[in-house]
């Protein structure tokens, strides 16, 4: 291609930004900075006019708390965008926070966002959109898995492969990588707020005690496992009970959270078996030795690699800092766009 020297001041002034932008958790990385922004996405707007009042850790922690002309929304909790005005006003906002940073206000920023890659044509547009009407200059997506393999290091361009399993808050991917392509991906509506409701529930009906979607989740993160636990755990949670209606305080152990959540967690392990079968012998044998990546918030769940391991009879290993992989990921492809970029899906 001719050197175009507008392209290239463009280029050198440019703010180049990786986005994940996920079901719970929408993270932020600007080139040569790191991870600047790393929030829950939620939005609490304004019910009358539609327009936002607060956008992520404040307006998460709003939720369950909001008085009647507010509420709190997650625009993409299954995965899909489906709230895209509000997806757009997040996205806007956090792409705006960012590129504050910078020292020159132009040029409007590249901006590589991460997909889920289940998503149609529809929403790939959608967030296309979303993040031009946002403010950026040019705007590539990608698919999440794949950001989180460059980001963990799995050889996802060579003649071996290899598998991710990505735990997120709406959604769970499996997806199996070789040769520079993905041989086979299943994506699932059963990942973290999924398990945050079997504890809710549990504790609703085995105690008759109503705990809020917040307490559910720490209650998880604290306690919550998918494997019997060296030590097992407990936990004190506050809630409203349903018969008397009055505050009360219960203990909850982690085997019977661990109960709870089996199902769930059993729909996970089943899907990553069922995409085992649909794999080639030859990957199978790479991926005993490579072992399989469990990615994602979910990924931190006590006990998940140890029970994967064992049902599936492939070791299985957690990436480091599991939640930040799809932001890293978007973020090397800048770094090194040239070489990367065929990882890109370009829309126009
Ligand atoms: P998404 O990509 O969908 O935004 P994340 O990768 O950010 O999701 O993961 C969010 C999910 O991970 C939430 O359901 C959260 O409860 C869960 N999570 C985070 N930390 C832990 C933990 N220590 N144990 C279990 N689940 C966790
Ligand atoms: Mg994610």
């Amino acid at each position: 291609m001719a050197f175009n020297p507008i392209n290239w001041i463009l280029g050198f002034f440019s703010l180049d930004i990786g986005i994940d932008l996920g079901t719970a958790n929408t993270l932020v990385n600007v080139k040569g900075k790191g991870i600047v922004i790393n929030e829950p996405s939620w939005v609490a707007i304004n019910k009358r006019t539609r327009k936002p009042y607060a956008v992520g850790a404040e307006a998460k922690s709003m939720v369950g708390r909001t008085p009647a002309n507010i509420i709190a929304v997650r625009p993409l909790r299954d995965g899909v965008i489906s709230e895209f005005e509000i997806t757009r006003e997040m996205l806007g906002y956090f792409i705006d926070r960012a590129h504050q940073q910078s020292i020159v206000p132009f040029p409007r920023p590249r901006v590589v966002v991460g997909i889920p890659s289940g998503v149609t044509e529809v929403e790939k547009r959608a967030v296309y959109d979303a993040s031009m009407l946002a403010g950026a200059r040019e705007t590539y997506l990608i698919e999440e898995p794949t950001a989180s393999a460059i980001a963990v290091g799995l050889p996802v361009g060579e003649i071996v492969g290899s598998m991710i399993v990505d735990i997120g808050g709406g959604t769970t991917e499996v997806t199996v990588f070789s040769m520079g392509g993905i041989v086979t991906s299943r994506s699932l509506r059963v990942a973290g707020d999924e398990l945050d409701q079997d504890i809710l529930n549990f504790v609703r009906n085995k105690y008759n005690l109503l705990i809020g979607e917040r307490m559910a989740e720490e209650v998880k993160m604290k306690i919550g496992s998918a494997f019997p636990l060296p030590e097992e755990k407990t936990i004190t949670v506050r809630g409203r009970n349903l018969i008397s209606g009055l505050p009360e305080t219960l203990e909850l152990s982690s085997v019977e959270i661990r109960e709870a959540m089996s199902g769930s967690i059993q729909t996970i392990i089943d899907t990553v078996k069922d995409t085992l079968d649909e794999v080639p012998p030859e990957i199978v044998a790479d991926l005993m030795d490579i072992g399989i990546c469990l990615s994602g918030g979910g990924a931190n769940l006590l006990g998940l690699a140890d029970r994967v391991s064992d049902e599936v009879r492939i070791h299985a290993w957690v990436a480091e800092d599991p939640m930040s992989c799809v932001a890293r990921g978007a973020g090397m492809i800048l770094e090194d766009f040239d070489n990367l970029k065929n990882w890109l899906i370009k829309i126009d």
